[in-house]
């Protein structure tokens, strides 16, 4: 994980190797980074980052690397920020380069349902641990021509991912079909989703604000990788904006 050489050198990005499963006798791990940025206001703004949910999908994980690569040059850009980020979340199903999970699972439909497979009982302990004030989850899709994003959460997120769906449309198109993975969509904002999603604990008040990220898989890989660093910087460059001018969250 070329993570690994920057949190050795990075003043702001640590490793925390804890997150340990087994598999067939097997250990693997999920691999957990935080990046704390200069000092901003009272509280740092929690967030919570996952990619390669699906491990067919390696471009989030390399977005996800390059922004904190990013980070580590221009720590500034993370002001007020503590970023809790998991490039890998299932670590068996990137091995076999398959969507679901070595047990055969879309872990990305086992969240918050009393499931057993120990990637998501992990990562929900993660969600409850730090009660995020914002979740991003980074996917691609294989048939979307654009750039996209769903909007969970606080009603905020979408005043978030507009911007965010901006920001990428500098290197990717954004998707504006009326109807995106078979839910209707909106210049590329869907508001429902799937059960069974990485989300917030249910039950949590206030909501975090949720956003995934969906890139086109067919895209080059340095343009996707632009559109969702972008994408990432203008979400917390918003975030950060709302929270200061006191918008009632
Ligand atoms: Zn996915």
């Amino acid at each position: 994980m070329p993570l690994e050489r920057t949190a050795a050198t990075s003043l702001h990005l640590m490793a925390n190797h804890g997150a340990r499963f087994q598999h067939d006798g097997e250990t693997y791990e999920i691999p957990r980074y935080l990046f704390v940025g200069p000092k901003g206001g009272d509280e740092s703004l929690r967030i919570g980052i996952f990619a390669g949910v699906h491990g067919d999908e390696p471009e989030g994980t390399h977005a996800l690397i390059q922004f904190l690569a990013m980070l580590a040059r221009e720590p500034r850009l993370a002001t007020g920020y503590a970023l809790f980020a998991y490039p890998i979340c299932n670590p068996t199903g990137v091995e076999d380069g398959t969507r679901h999970s070595r047990n055969g699972k879309d872990l990305n439909r086992e969240f918050w349902r009393n499931s057993a497979q120990p990637e998501v009982r992990l990562l929900e302990s993660e969600l409850v641990a730090h009660s995020f004030h914002g979740i991003i989850a980074l996917h691609t899709d294989d048939t979307s021509h654009g750039f996209y994003g769903f909007a969970q959460g606080a009603t905020l997120t979408r005043h978030l991912l507009e911007p965010a769906l901006k920001a990428a449309a500098e290197f990717l198109p954004r998707n504006g079909d009326d109807q995106i993975d078979g839910f209707p969509a909106r210049n590329g904002v869907i508001r429902t989703c799937y059960d069974g999603v990485l989300s917030g604990p249910p039950g949590v008040r206030p909501r975090p604000f949720e956003i995934t990220l969906e890139t086109p898989k067919a895209a080059p890989n340095y343009l996707k990788d632009a559109a969702s660093v972008a994408a990432l910087g203008a979400i917390l460059a918003e975030y950060r904006a709302f929270i200061a001018h006191g918008a009632n969250l």
